[in-house]
């Protein structure tokens, strides 16, 4: 680390026991994971209520968690009906809609609780013969301004609301930051004077304090404004500071010679404009003493994965081993036959592709684990497990990752730091990147993009059913798939969940929906009922998904790819990477149950040969519902750059990095990447500035020390999930 740890230590990263005392400490560590000073000060309040403000009750969700302004209309105490005790209830109000709190045994509360009184409650909403409640709510009643000269000012105040639990109160959250505020020495800002100075922001220190202490609402309004800077500054310096360290460190240089060309002479087609383009970026990569560190972003099929190979090629020229990772075992193992069957037998022969996935059995992985350990396999095939201690190369050149969103920063410092040399690295995805996300998520990556696609492509049509006003149409959709079946093509039918009682995880812009779809298609249901429907009598019908053992998946895979399946009932294990030319047709069941880049990714399984592709997105979504509308932007194009943009707007703010942003605590806070993109890019050049000027931030100690801390934080999430 060549960060000299700081002489003083910073408030910050003080543990929170010292100023609030060992419990409440605990009780936030347990209930909101915070530790330090830092954490609980970056705990932004959601909102900001008002005393004089009643919080609307109509429209509250019930099972969720509420902190309410609202004023007590009524308090009754009562014997219980059918037990001993007695019941408390109390009708609060927001003048319109009612709620009912009630207690057991406490007639006590209607001391406190009286007609008039108005305070902040927190609590589950129940539903309660039909009405709702909140069972033994927490509760702050606000102590009523006499004085009518401040009356006011009281009821303007903004309270801030902050996430919390069942076990930690919002207020109880406000009272421990200001405990802490209380005795927090000034701090050093992050973003250097002049730059805070040209922004006309707040210093950190203020920002901190009216973030937390508003006492108008132009304050809180300011205070955030500060912090979203600084958050999108310090993600961009961090950023930025993770490729310059790169650069500095040595990779090996590796020049392309006879295998590539070889390889290049005996390929069955000619290389698009686009692939020979960011060949050429990769190559200029490679032959530089420094690590590549690059993303490729182009649609299913424009030939990304022979792009890789050529760069693998040019790594073996000097006896260097690639690895490719692949997100599943499924697609390992796709991966290895097709690199065999591109690369002809005399090549694979000399370069020895070897599978290496934690599902082999021991005799193999034995095996193979030698064959990396002693270079004799050029290229290694596997999943996430091949950056794990046990496996070691002799000399690992290139890293491959395929199709691999959930491959974070951290993922890739853990790479950097295998080996005596980092090697080369190259992200391929086929879900094109908005800019601002590409910023955010893989700002430390150079860009290659592949737009064209290879020639000879067949177009997909694509099409809504709506059952919401068609219900009759599903019979019309099998139907159409015995038709594409007669000429003697294959589909795929794609279900959200396996069976009625479990769902595979999918990626959606809400994740509420996924937990009340009980309803949805399920493979074990349809494949019964396909099976059984008179239309597709004799066809060949299997499913496919995630809890099937390897060995079976793959092995569906490969018969399937063989001709000897004409339907393929499956969840999206098929979603990356499947290519079999001659599945024409694509059936999505509930299909507004997956993402925008989903429902992309899972049409480019179809249309890949010289046939023409069908794609029937299915649901029963209702029209002008934004479930519907995510299924209708992707039918309406097949511009995945588009799609990524409209994706963006669709999707609910905060959601947009979904698991794509790093870990835990880490993660932005005040930053969306979806609404902050012009933010987050001058962010980033006011950032480069600094680094440019101060690469060391010999100057800017503040920063440097604003980086490690995420930078630790990073590592600690990172060790977390793995
Ligand atoms: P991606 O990884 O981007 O989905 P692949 O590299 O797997 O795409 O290529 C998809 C298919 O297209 C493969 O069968 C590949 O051999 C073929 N292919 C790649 N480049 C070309 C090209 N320039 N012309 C014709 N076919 C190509
Ligand atoms: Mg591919």
């Amino acid at each position: 680390m060549d960060v000299a740890s700081p002489a003083v230590p910073n408030p910050l990263d003080a543990k929170l026991a010292g100023p609030l005392g060992a419990r409440t400490a605990a009780a936030l560590a347990k209930g909101l994971g915070l530790d330090t000073v830092g954490d609980l000060l970056s705990h932004y309040p959601r909102r900001y209520a008002r005393r004089g403000e009643l919080t609307a009750l109509t429209e509250l969700p019930i099972d969720e968690n509420v902190t309410i302004v609202a004023e007590v209309l009524e308090v009754r105490n009562r014997p219980m009906r059918a037990k001993r005790g007695s019941i408390v209830e109390v009708t609060i109000s927001d003048g319109k809609g009612l709620l009912t709190l009630t207690f057991f045994n406490q007639a006590w509360r209607a001391n406190e609780l009286k007609p008039g009184v108005r305070g902040i409650f927190a609590g589950k909403v129940g539903d309660y013969r039909g009405s709702k409640q909140l069972a033994h709510p927490d509760y702050e009643l606000f102590e009523a301004e006499a004085d009518p000269a401040t009356a006011k000012a009281w009821a303007e105040l903004p309270i801030p609301i902050y996430p919390a639990t069942s076990t930690v109160a919002s207020w109880q959250v406000q009272k421990a930051i200001g405990v802490v505020l209380d005795a927090l020495p000034p701090l050093d800002d992050p973003v250097p004077d002049a730059v805070r100075h040209a922004r006309k922001l707040l210093p950190f220190s203020k920002a901190l304090e009216l973030v937390h202490r508003p006492t108008v609402d132009s304050d809180w309004g300011a205070a955030r404004k500060a912090l979203r800077f600084q958050e999108a500054f310090v993600l961009q310096a961090a950023l930025l500071q993770q490729r310059q360290r790169l650069r500095e460190t040595a990779a090996t240089a590796r020049e392309a010679g006879r295998l590539l060309e070889g390889f290049d002479a005996a390929l069955p087609f000619t290389l698009t404009g686009d692939q020979v383009f960011v060949g050429g970026e990769i190559s200029a990569d490679l032959a530089a003493a420094v690590p590549m560190n690059r993303l490729v972003q182009g649609e299913v099929g424009s030939g990304k994965t022979l792009v890789a190979l050529r760069a693998m090629l040019a790594v073996a020229e000097s006896g260097g081993q690639s690895a490719l990772l692949a997100p599943t075992e499924v697609l390992a193992h796709q991966h290895l036959r097709s690199i065999v069957r591109t690369l002809g037998p005399d090549l694979s022969a000399r370069l020895r592709p070897t599978l290496l996935t934690g599902q082999l059995p021991v005799a193999e992985r034995r095996k193979a684990l030698l064959a990396a350990v002693s270079g004799s396999a050029s290229i290694v095939v596997g999943t996430h497990a091949l950056l794990g201690d046990r496996v070691e190369f002799y000399d690992l050149g290139l890293v491959v990752v395929d199709e691999q969103h959930r491959f974070g920063v951290e993922q890739r410092e853990a790479l950097r730091l295998k080996g005596a040399q980092p090697p080369h690295v190259l992200v391929l995805t086929a879900t094109p990147i908005p800019r601002t996300v590409a910023m955010t998520v893989f700002g430390d990556l150079d860009i290659s993009s592949i737009a064209e696609l290879p020639a000879g492509r067949s177009p997909i049509e694509s099409f809504v059913v709506p059952l919401a006003e068609h219900p009759g149409w599903v019979g019309r959709v099998w139907e159409r798939v015995s038709e594409e079946l007669a000429k003697g093509h294959q589909a795929f039918v794609v279900c959200p969940a396996i069976d009625a009682t479990q769902i595979e995880p999918v990626e959606i812009s809400s994740a509420k929906e996924v937990s009340t779809s009980p309803t949805s298609a399920n493979v074990t249901e349809v494949l019964a009922s396909l099976q059984s429907n008179p239309v597709l009598a004799g066809k060949r019908i299997e499913p496919l998904h995630g809890r099937m053992p390897s060995e079976e998946k793959d092995a569906v895979m490969q018969r399937f790819a063989r001709g000897e399946i004409d339907v393929l009932v499956a969840t999206t294990v098929i979603e990356v990477g499947v290519d079999v030319p001659n599945a024409s047709t694509m059936v999505v069941l509930d299909a507004d149950r997956f993402g925008v880049s989903q429902l992309h990714q899972l049409r480019g399984r179809v249309g890949r040969g010289g046939v023409p592709g069908l794609c029937l997105f299915v649901t029963a979504a209702e029209e002008g519902t934004l479930a519907r509308e995510r299924v209708e932007a992707v039918a309406s194009t097949l511009d995945g750059f588009e799609l990524a943009n409209k994706d963006l707007e669709l999707r609910q703010e905060g959601d947009v990095l979904g698991s794509v942003q790093s870990g835990g605590r880490s993660s932005l806070r005040l930053v969306r990447v979806a609404k902050d993109g012009d933010l987050i890019a001058e962010a980033r050049e006011l950032a480069a500035g600094v680094l440019v000027d101060d690469p060391t931030l010999a100057n800017h100690p503040a920063l440097r020390e604003a980086l490690a801390r995420r930078l630790d934080e990073e590592s600690e999430a990172f060790l977390a999930k793995n």
